[in-house]
């Protein structure tokens, strides 16, 4: 039998959510930080327009998909790659990046595709202790090697839900040798953008990345659409080793009349951290531990790995399945997605109800 190379078959498959309601329930996924809305009206529309020409490729520039990137956030549109997934654009620049000669550091919870990456890569991936589920820059710092190509940092974090401010992110650039290649990963930057901290322009520097992806506020995860700003020398290298066609006809439509409907999607953000601060709230009225969040979703925080997994087992019951976050090292953690109001409501009441059981 023909044998796959060793640093493949040593690897796991990638865990996505298990999502197997008992029978007779309801299925609610709170497991993958899906919008709680469908996309804007205008992109299911622009995306039905351009499937009548998909016997064509689509256009490898992603121009028209750039240039309204490039005029919303102000931003250079030859700097911008788009990518199938921002997760596409990770796992590229990983492989243009890094390999068994050298090693890509990230927080301990950061999220865990970047170890994924990294695994494919052949690189060492070094972690650096948390501070509370918060990103440690002195800890990251303390944690550079020599041979260090790669720093992740997901800001707003996954699964963590907290963030750095802007000075904290420049004292860990700041402090990183010229060589190392910061990436901050702003999949949640949407639902932090109120906070006037944007991160382009580092960009100019020549060794910093900044990602960002339509499949969180702006509702089109099933389209597959990331995009970053990359330093044009490094967008040449990382497009070499991505696929040249890799975003379809309908998802370049979808995200471009996305972008232009702004109000959509400011909408989406207004609703789900109005969702996001009562369920915070309620639950920790319950008596429960909720880190602050800066994201479409929260982190529930329970005393040990036993009692986190029988709060999951108690929801799972139900139909809920929220996230377990063993493979981002907090065993005694669940991530809840913050869905619609009725599946938060039916949600939390599951919690309280655990919890009084679980007191008596
Ligand atoms: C969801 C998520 C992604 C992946 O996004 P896609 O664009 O759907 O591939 C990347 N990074 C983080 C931190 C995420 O939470």
């Amino acid at each position: 039998m023909t044998k796959p190379v060793p640093h493949v078959s040593a690897m796991s498959p990638y865990a996505l959510a298990e999502l197997n309601a008992p029978a007779g329930k309801r299925l609610i996924s709170l497991s993958q930080n899906e919008s709680l809305h469908p996309p804007s009206p205008h992109a299911i529309r622009a995306a039905a327009d351009a499937v009548r020409n998909a016997h064509l490729y689509p256009d490898p520039e992603w121009a028209e998909l750039r240039q309204v990137l490039a005029q919303l956030h102000d931003i250079p549109a030859e700097g911008i790659l788009c990518g199938n997934g921002s997760m596409e654009l990770i796992a590229s620049f990983t492989y243009a990046f890094a390999d068994a000669s050298n090693a890509i550091l990230a927080p301990a919870h950061a999220y865990p595709f970047f170890r994924t990456a990294a695994q494919l890569a052949q690189a060492r991936f070094d972690i650096a202790p948390e501070d509370n589920c918060s990103v440690s820059v002195d800890a990251l710092l303390a944690a550079v090697q020599p041979d260090t190509r790669l720093v992740f940092v997901a800001n707003p974090g996954n699964p963590t839900s907290t963030r750095l401010p802007r000075s904290e992110l420049l004292r860990l650039r700041n402090g990183l040798r010229d060589d190392v290649l910061l990436v901050i990963d702003e999949a949640y930057g949407e639902f932090a953008d109120h906070l006037n901290e944007p991160m382009f322009d580092l960009v100019k520097r020549g060794n910093t990345v900044v990602l960002r992806t339509f499949s969180k506020a702006y509702g089109l995860a099933g389209m597959r659409v990331g995009w970053g700003l990359f330093p044009v020398h490094v967008a040449h290298e990382i497009r070499k080793v991505m696929n040249p066609n890799n975003i379809s006809v309908a998802g370049q439509a979808a995200a471009r009349a996305a972008i232009l409907d702004q109000d959509y999607m400011a909408e989406t953000v207004r609703m789900t951290s109005a969702l996001r601060l009562q369920v915070t709230r309620q639950l920790r009225d319950h008596g429960f531990d909720v880190a602050e969040s800066f994201t479409n979703f929260i982190l529930i925080r329970f005393a040990n790995p036993e009692l986190a997994q029988s709060a999951d087992a108690a929801l799972r019951a139900e139909g809920v399945f929220l996230r377990p976050q063993g493979g981002a090292g907090l065993p005694h953690c669940l991530r809840m997605t913050i869905g619609s109001p009725e599946d938060l409501e039916f949600s939390v009441s599951i919690l309280k109800r655990w919890k009084q059981e679980e007191m008596a």
